[in-house]
């Protein structure tokens, strides 16, 4: 596996998706990887899921010659699969301060918190790992410190975006630094390989600080209360919001352990500096209803989050009322535009007024449009790019723009692909194992475990229940227990159907030959098959069914 004298890349995740982002690169005889994140459970297809993560199979067995993981940034999915998967790899990771404070809050808030050890990496600086060195190149993004990771190699320079946008006055911390980008380009760049997830929209992205001139106004109008639910780790955001109730005279109450957290490491490094302490929930009572901004956890209306509880009127210590005003300064991603829709309808319904980005400009996008992507490749001119970080359509129109700008070749990969980037032409030359792992409770599943697919299965068409007692000639000793779970009670014709099951196995088990009466493994089958056909034909769905026979001395 180990190619001396090539460049190469390969996605084991994050390409064909948007979450569960690794990459790897590889470069006489060793290997660097860049994020490992997770994707999270779809509730409806992996029933019991909280997160999808990379398989690590090929990183596990190449361990030794495994440099380092390089992250980008502090999002979950770029970084959420550390704590999971970190024990196989057991490689040093390197992040700059932001990221390593997160991570580390993050790790104290496990239930045995692990002992993950992170370099701290300056922004802007440049470390060497094995043959790659590799420099930090910082990027406006939805949370503080994202960078572009430059790997400058004999072979040739690359550029991987990891999450970007160009945003000229991104609140916290640098713009893009698009003076260093063109130097790249200026010296030669062999490939990008870049975030795709905004591909198919137009122009560009607005910037933070017109949200945050949209969200002192709005908080400035209102009247009685005014919540804003965001995601915590954009401390840009987070900023804009204590800004807006500094100006509007407001304090602000911190209502979430995510943003509790995320506080006290963005204070840590300086960028909440200037601001007046905010409030822990205890005092929201305190407060005037013109005297407060709760900033809550729960833009993706998990159940368990600060906003839910409050909109159901279940939080101990934070309510809202008709006249008071909720602030959605977040995008729903897919798949939760129905628990987020339920918790609108709720606070709607109580007269509670609610604004989104439907409303007006109170979020924005931390990825590039279309005239941005155009703007990076015109720095960079870079001879190849592979988009990543994107669906299929993302992929491929953030390839079809790159062309139009005159890149010279661009490739759509899968996950798996291994790219031989330099020398000559660039080519998939192999597959390595890839694939998802599952988190299912406290245990890591491979993706093909039986569980997740029985209980999948379970979901749509329950599961029947069958024990007998027989004797060793196979003769019943008892009535069979008959269970149906998950099944409609009667049939069409009124029926119930655990009693036709039950008299479906009493005969089948008399009508059985001598012969496989006495082979309990057989009956077991014929009992199986004749259960399942019945439920078929009387409910019109297949259903599981286990057998259980217990064999008795005569
Ligand atoms: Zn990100
Ligand atoms: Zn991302």
């Amino acid at each position: 596996m180990t190619r001396p004298n090539e460049l190469t890349f390969a996605p084991l995740g994050g390409v064909g998706q948007i979450g569960m982002n690794l990459s790897i690169y590889g470069l006489a005889g060793k290997w660097l990887a860049i994020d490992l994140g997770v994707y999270f459970g779809d509730e409806e297809h992996l029933p019991g899921i909280d997160l999808v993560m990379p398989d690590v199979r090929f990183l596990e067995k190449e361990k030794k010659n495994l440099v380092g993981l390089v992250l980008t940034h502090a999002h979950e999915d770029h970084f959420g699969a550390i704590i999971d998967l970190w024990p196989k790899l057991k490689c040093p990771i390197y992040a700059t301060q932001f990221s390593a404070a997160l991570f580390e809050a993050k790790c104290a808030s496990e239930r045995n918190p692990p002992k993950i050890p992170v370099t701290v990496v300056p922004s802007g600086g440049r470390i060497n790992l094995g043959p790659f060195d590799i420099e930090f190149i910082p990027v406006a993004h939805s949370i503080p410190e994202s960078h572009a990771i430059a790997l400058h190699t004999p072979l040739g320079t690359v550029l991987h975006t990891g999450d970007w946008k160009i945003d000229p006055t991104p609140i916290i911390g640098p713009p893009t630094d698009e003076k260093r980008l063109r130097e790249l380009g200026d010296a030669g760049v062999l490939a990008i390989i870049g975030d795709s997830t905004n591909a198919v929209r137009d122009g560009r992205s607005p910037s933070e600080t017109e949200v945050a001139a949209t969200l002192t106004k709005l908080v400035k109008a209102a009247k009685g209360r005014v919540a804003v639910t965001t995601f915590a780790s954009n401390v840009a955001r987070l900023r804009a919001v204590a800004e807006a109730a500094q100006a509007a005279g407001r304090e602000v109450v911190l209502v979430g352990r995510a943003m509790e957290r995320v506080v006290q490491v963005a204070r840590e490094c300086g960028y909440l500096d200037g601001l007046p302490a905010f409030r822990n929930a205890d005092y929201y009572g305190h407060f005037p209803p013109d005297k407060v901004v709760a900033l809550c956890t729960g833009s993706q209306g998990e159940a368990r989050a600060a906003l839910a509880r409050i909109a159901s009127d279940d939080h101990p210590m934070v309510t809202l009322n008709k006249g008071d005003t909720v602030i959605f300064s977040s995008r729903t991603i897919p798949g939760n535009e129905k628990a987020v829709g339920t918790i609108i309808n709720g606070l709607v319904t109580q007269g509670i007024e609610v604004i989104t980005d439907r409303d007006a400009l109170v979020h924005v996008s931390g990825h590039p449009r279309r005239d941005e992507l155009r703007d990076m490749i015109s720095w960079v001119r870079p001879q190849l790019l592979i988009p990543v970080h994107g669906e299929a359509l993302h992929l491929h129109e953030h390839a079809k723009l790159a062309r139009a700008c005159g890149v010279p070749r661009t490739m759509i990969v899968k996950n798996g692909d291994l790219v031989r980037l330099a020398p000559g032409d660039a080519a998939v030359i192999d597959e390595l194992p890839s694939g998802r792992m599952f988190k299912d409770g406290l245990i890591l599943e491979d993706s093909k475990s039986r569980a997740v697919s029985e209980r999948r299965r379970l979901s749509f068409a329950g599961c029947a229940f069958v024990a007998l007692a027989v004797t060793m000639k196979g003769e019943l000793v008892d009535d069979p227990a008959v269970d149906l779970i998950g099944i409609p009670e009667k049939n069409l014709k009124g029926e119930v159907m655990e009693d036709v099951v039950f008299d479906i196995v009493v005969n089948i088990v008399e009508n059985l030959p001598k012969a496989r009466k006495r082979d309990p493994d057989a009956m077991a089958e014929s009992v199986r098959r004749a259960v399942r056909s019945s439920l078929a034909d009387q409910w019109g769905k297949k259903t599981m069914c286990y057998v259980h026979i217990l064999q008795v001395e005569d």
